[in-house]
């Protein structure tokens, strides 16, 4: 599993940190930035927070 994220199209929601502060993180402006590519025990959290971007700020691309 690889990720991508398009600070463009963030909103600054939080949702994502929320949900897995190890892999994303918000700049000054509240933007996501991504912290690391996620580890075989992050996936589903990843999944998750994915699913729960409002503005499908982050793509999961899976293999
Ligand atoms: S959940 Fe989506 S909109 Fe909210 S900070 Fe993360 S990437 Fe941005």
């Amino acid at each position: 599993m690889r990720i991508t994220v398009d600070p463009d199209r963030c909103v600054g929601a939080g949702q994502c940190v929320l949900n897995a502060p190890a892999v994303f993180d918000q700049d000054d402006d509240g933007l996501v930035t991504l912290l690391t590519e996620p580890g075989p025990d992050q996936e589903s959290t990843v999944r998750l927070a994915g699913a729960l971007c409002p503005s499908r700020a982050i793509t999961v691309h899976e293999g």
